[in-house]
């Protein structure tokens, strides 16, 4: 389970490269012999653009479809950030093929037209302004209050179509996709497409349907939040490193497509209890304590790579969590006390008052066992409170973190503007880049 480090370095390069090539390869397998004839620079130099751009966005799924080998050694944050980042350059390409061809050749201006003009341009107008509502509704997703589920069918479907439309588009116009083998090439990545299509919408529900787990207890935790512990039902269950998360499906079939992202807060050295445990946040989150023994849920992962497990040879972790973002570090915490590991740990835990403290006795269970020093900073702390107060600020970081603290790994988990804080206050104070690590609650 636990992977050498430089196993995972490897493995990105290796995506990179993957993702690279797939990118570039239709691009210039298209100028391959017989060459087609020149129509002029600006007219070719835009159609190069529009299949960059598409072949940017028919791989836009192999990012989002939870392959667990693509997203190991990058972290689903990192994997969703490049998917969000790309698209907007796949959508930039796209959109500049039209533009350039109206400014450098205006009587193309006339295939706007949609009912006059040939299903060459109607296909391209008709995916532009999906691709337009689609990357709208998704950058502005919050602003417009979109019920998230909702938006995520609609993201697929959009996107889906756009795809088809795009090809479509090539097809008709033809030029560049003049012999089968090319027009074979394109329709590989639209196959593609709809193979991972099926794996994640049938074959993983399927997978998953076929591996229930059942709920064991339903416990209220401080801070409005409720630990869900699950045991496999009639199978092996899942082992996971401490930090990782699963995808949960509760009340619904997996094929509906309604699962939420939640950490493992127990120890990965007793995967035959799995515990979530989840803030009363919104809809979904407000139905957890209404689960009971005995029902059913469904579970798609471990995902993740904010693990200690990814950076054994530390010489000792300091995670700083704010709020919920407790849970991950939870898993580690108990996993290395379940290891009796030595090395020095600091937890920096934010809250705003000490009533709300996710897991206040559970941490103070756990301190002896762990050579562990545990910091609470409150928001709004008691009379008489002598611990840190505030938010984790550089004054903080300053009189809690140890003298050595450059050669420790770093854990970060809470609300975004304290994540981003803390981050930059790190990076400030001299920590390398790669041994700061986050986990963001709010990819999406
Ligand atoms: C890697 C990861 C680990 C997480 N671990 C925990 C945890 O241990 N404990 C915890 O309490 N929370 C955790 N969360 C956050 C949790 O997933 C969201 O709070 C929850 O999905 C919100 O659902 P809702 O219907 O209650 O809220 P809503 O009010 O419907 O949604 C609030 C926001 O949550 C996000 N969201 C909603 N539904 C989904 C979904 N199906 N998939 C992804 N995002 C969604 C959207 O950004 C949405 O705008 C984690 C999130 C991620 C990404």
């Amino acid at each position: 389970m636990r992977k050498n480090p430089e196993h995972f370095v490897w493995l990105a390069a290796f995506w990179i490269a993957v993702y690279l090539l797939l990118t570039a390869l239709p691009l210039f397998l298209l100028l391959f012999s017989p060459a087609p004839s020149p129509r002029g620079f600006w007219r070719d130099f835009s159609a190069a653009l529009g299949f960059a751009g598409l072949a940017m966005m028919m791989l836009q799924f192999a990012l989002t479809a939870r392959l667990q080998t693509v997203k190991a050694p990058f972290g689903s944050d990192l994997v969703y950030h490049f998917h969000r980042q790309i698209s907007q350059v796949a959508f930039g390409l796209i959109l500049a093929h039209p533009l350039i061809l109206f400014v450098t050749t205006p009587s193309t201006v006339s295939l706007l037209k949609f009912w006059n003009a040939p299903w060459r341009a109607r296909f391209a107008v008709a995916a532009l302004a999906i691709l337009i509502v689609q990357v709208g509704s998704s950058i502005w997703r919050r602003q417009l209050r979109l019920d998230y589920d909702r938006w995520r069918f609609w993201h697929g479907v959009l996107a889906s179509a756009t795809v088809v439309l795009g090809l479509l588009h090539m097809m008709k116009v033809g030029h560049f996709v003049n012999l089968p083998w090319k027009r074979s090439l394109w329709l590989s990545y639209g196959a593609l497409w709809v193979g991972l299509l099926a794996y994640v919408r049938l074959l993983k529900p399927w997978l998953a349907l076929r591996q229930p787990y059942e709920v064991v207890a339903v416990n209220a935790e401080r801070g409005q939040a409720w630990s869900l512990t699950l045991r496999a039902k009639g199978h092996h269950g899942l082992r996971f490193n401490p930090g990782q998360f699963a995808w949960l499906t509760l009340w619904h079939s997996p094929f509906l497509a309604k699962d939420h992202p939640f950490s493992f807060s127990a120890s990965a050295e007793r995967p035959e209890l799995l515990r979530f445990t989840i803030k009363e946040l919104g809809d979904f989150t407000a139905t957890i304590k209404q689960a009971v023994p005995g029902q059913l849920a469904w579970l798609d992962g471990p995902h993740g790579a904010f693990s200690v497990d990814r950076y054994p040879h530390a010489p000792g972790y300091v995670f700083i969590a704010g709020g919920i973002g407790i849970t991950p570090m939870m898993s580690m915490l108990h996993t290395l006390a379940d290891r009796r590991d030595p090395r020095p740990l600091l937890l920096l835990y934010a809250n705003r008052d000490l009533d709300s403290i996710t897991f206040r006795e559970e941490i103070e269970q756990l301190t002896p066992r762990l050579n562990l020093r545990v910091a609470h900073v409150l928001d709004r702390p008691p009379e008489n409170w002598t611990g840190e107060s505030g938010f984790i600020n550089d004054a903080v970081l300053q009189r809690q973190l140890p003298e050595e603290f450059t050669d420790l790994d770093y854990f970060i988990c809470g609300p975004p503007p304290m994540m981003n804080a803390v981050e930059q206050l790190l990076l400030r104070r001299g920590i390398p880049f790669g041994q700061i690590h986050t986990e963001r609650f709010n990819l999406v």
